[in-house]
């Protein structure tokens, strides 16, 4: 007799991460090229000579922080390890069973489907429009009785766009008040349209919206693995229950509320960024290009089947990218020389 395994985990997709290839550039997993903000760097090499102790388990100061600067008391606050587990944690919390249904844009953020899968529940997709944008009405429409979970990603990865204020108030107010709505906001930061909404505005008065946010992206704290959701005391509670003690660790708790404290200094890169996201869109755009609008620290290519082979000329040019084969190409903004590289690729590539 051999060990029992799930029998369902054979419909598990499997996570493909960005990839590292050493001398080449990476602008695959929108991390930010600029690394921890410079006013954090010291707080982490003071905090890694403290590793032989556990973090603090409630997360305590990080989360008050974050509690006073949202205006709300500290049950409202939860920090996981990355915005990820925080995600798989209320869909862990709220699902149990197939009978249950997990509701999200496809194309939208990978993890999505896993975590649905892991948790043994049913995923339901909506297809993004054709510009490339989350189709709320669509997806209100795909809403059922079961329907436990719903994803909003805004702005959307991997297409960038971004959902504006009255369109998503609209679908708050009409989705059943048992259903979790999830904002996904893990690209808040480089939001300039000011006509998209801020996540944390909308919670007032709604007891089935939690919005998430991630040091990973703009603060540029991926490796060390933290992220924040604000939401109803009862879902905070509850995504609680479902966390694995100590997840997460010292150095995380402390770069995070090092970078809390560096907010100048994270104005800065992220109009940086803005603005060079917008020069490579054009660029792209020039270069005949179709190109989805974006909020967030990338840019989506909607090149179907050749995606697969501007991938293989931006690798040879030395630039790696994130790949959907058979839908389409996203580009990490990096610094102006690395997104000139990419240009410089985009440029010499021939379908
Ligand atoms: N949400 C979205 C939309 C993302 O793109 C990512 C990271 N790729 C995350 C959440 C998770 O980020 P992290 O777990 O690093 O906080």
């Amino acid at each position: 007799m051999s060990v029992r395994t799930r029998a369902d985990l054979d419909q598990l997709p499997a996570y493909v991460a960005g990839k590292s290839v050493p001398g080449a550039i990476k602008l695959a997993s929108n991390e930010v090229s600029g690394g921890p903000l410079p006013g954090v760097r010291e707080t982490v090499a003071t905090a890694a000579c403290e590793v032989h102790r556990y973090p603090d388990i409630a997360v305590g100061r990080l989360t008050e922080v974050l509690a006073e600067r949202f205006g709300v008391d500290t049950g409202r606050v939860a920090v996981g390890c990355g915005s990820v587990a925080l995600c798989q944690q209320i869909v862990q919390a709220t699902c149990n069973g197939p009978e249950d249904e997990v509701l999200f844009p496809w194309r939208s953020f990978e993890a999505y489907p896993i975590i649905t899968r892991i948790a043994g529940a049913t995923p339901v997709t909506v297809p993004v429009t054709d510009a490339h944008a989350l189709d709320l009405e669509a997806m209100r429409a795909a809403i059922t009785p079961n329907t436990r979970v719903v994803f909003v990603c805004t702005p959307n990865n991997p297409t960038g766009t971004v959902l504006h204020r009255a369109e998503l108030e609209r679908f708050l107010d009409a989705v059943p008040t048992d259903t979790v709505v999830i904002l996904d906001e893990a690209y808040f930061e480089f939001v300039t349209d000011p006509d998209a909404p801020d996540g944390m505005d909308l919670l007032r008065g709604r007891d089935n919206v939690v919005s998430m946010r991630t040091f990973s992206k703009a603060y540029g704290l991926a490796g060390a693995r933290v992220g924040y959701a604000v939401g109803p005391a009862k879902i905070i509670e509850a995504l609680r229950k479902v966390c694995i003690p100590f997840s997460v660790n010292a150095l995380a708790q402390a770069a995070a509320l090092a970078s809390l404290d560096a907010e100048d200094e994270l104005k800065v890169r992220c109009a940086e960024i803005a603005e060079e996201r917008d020069r490579v869109r054009s660029g792209l755009l020039d270069l005949g290009f179709e190109v989805a609008e974006s909020q967030a620290n990338f840019v989506w290519l909607p090149l179907g089947d050749t995606a697969q082979a501007f991938n293989d000329h931006c690798m040879a040019n030395k630039v790696v990218v994130r790949t959907f084969a058979g839908d389409g190409v996203r580009v990490t903004i990096g610094k102006p020389d690395e997104n000139d590289a990419f240009l410089a690729a985009a440029k010499s590539y021939r379908p």
